[in-house]
């Protein structure tokens, strides 16, 4: 990469360029093997909004057979219902699963068995095992407030990967202790979930790498972003081709040295992009990046892609639509906006 290539500073106009489409293919993740799908397109607090969607931040890529998903925002509800269905017994409906834990608790029986009676109540496929990751950008709690809502973290046939950094002297599994799974927040304590979990606690700039079934190794690079308590960006690199991960960061002065690095030539960028100019006058130091600053931070690190996620609650469709075209107008790469539901 190239960091001393131009850019323009932060107070500076840049002149648009032409909006014409930029020549990207619409398979592209097709092509490279990896898929996502947006399940919480909305930052900081969900909202009612059947358009664009109000589920808080919540996304999955998925490399060959290996599901990863970033951030548990309220969109988990959804993962964790689709993701169910694949290992139910045949027959068994979600709503099915939902009238036996409302039977059990109605009962009054011990969660601590709570695992042991899924099993028990033959609505588990015992054949199918889930294996999935789960990685954090940060725990704040429009990131983290889904997690409670995911239904296989109940289940025996489970297992979760947890990735995520330090925030404020607390891993991720401490923060699942203490702040999710625990009374009085909610009734099912941490020691009592079924599911088989491992945690993995990064460096604030680690490298690390993931197996992956359609061959070779994902090869991940974290590094720190600009916010408050903390949050990381994340890099994945595999077959050639490049995924970026930048959820909550704001910009200082010019550009933020690491959203360039983890940007750089990437085939897609999943990033937020909260604010416009006038949003962001109220709003400094709230830990989120503007469109113009985006914007910047692309024309040098020339991604092929961007969606912008992680809308304001307060941001229309005109908004979001206004922010993702501000993008792409000023750095002339492609930039699309997140939709609940969306695929990728
Ligand atoms: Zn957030
Ligand atoms: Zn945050």
């Amino acid at each position: 990469m190239n960091l001393t290539r131009k850019y323009l500073p932060f107070h500076e106009d840049i002149m648009a360029k032409p909006t014409g489409p930029v020549d990207v293919s619409q398979t592209l993740m097709n092509i490279l093997n990896t898929t996502g799908k947006f399940y919480g397109v909305r930052g900081s607090f969900g909202i009612n909004d059947p358009r664009i969607g109000g589920h808080t931040t919540c996304h999955t890529l998925k490399f060959g057979k290996r599901l990863i998903i970033f951030d548990t925002g309220s969109g988990m509800i959804d993962i964790g219902n689709e993701l169910m269905k694949q290992y139910l017994t045949p027959g068994t409906t979600i709503r099915d699963v939902d009238m036996f834990l409302n039977r059990y608790m109605t009962a009054k029986s011990r969660i601590e068995d709570l695992g042991n009676a899924m099993v028990d109540s033959g609505l588990l496929n015992l054949e199918e095992e889930l294996y999935v990751d789960i990685m954090y950008s940060h725990v704040h709690m429009d990131h983290l407030m889904g997690l409670a809502a995911f239904k296989p973290i109940f289940s025996p046939k489970t297992h979760i990967n947890f990735f995520g950094g330090m925030h404020d002297g607390m891993t991720i599994e401490e923060v699942s202790q203490r702040n999710v799974f625990v009374h009085p927040i909610f009734p099912v304590k941490h020691e009592w979930l079924a599911s088989k979990r491992t945690y993995t606690t990064f460096k604030p700039e680690d490298e690390f790498t993931l197996d992956c079934d359609i061959g070779g190794k994902i090869a991940v690079k974290i590094l720190p972003m600009n916010h408050p308590n903390q949050s990381y960006g994340y890099r994945f690199e595999w077959a050639g081709n490049v995924v970026a991960v930048t959820l909550d960061h704001e910009h200082d002065h010019e550009y933020d040295r690491n959203i360039v690095e983890l940007w750089d030539g990437a085939s897609i960028v999943v990033t937020e992009a909260q604010y416009d100019q006038e949003m962001y006058k109220t709003r400094k130091g709230f830990g989120h990046i503007t469109a113009r600053a985006a914007a910047r931070h692309a024309q040098t690190a020339q991604p092929k892609l961007i969606y912008t996620t992680h809308h304001d609650p307060d941001a229309d469709f005109a908004l979001v639509e206004a922010i993702a075209r501000t993008i792409q107008v000023r750095s002339g790469v492609e930039t699309r906006y997140a939709m609940q539901n969306m695929t990728f």
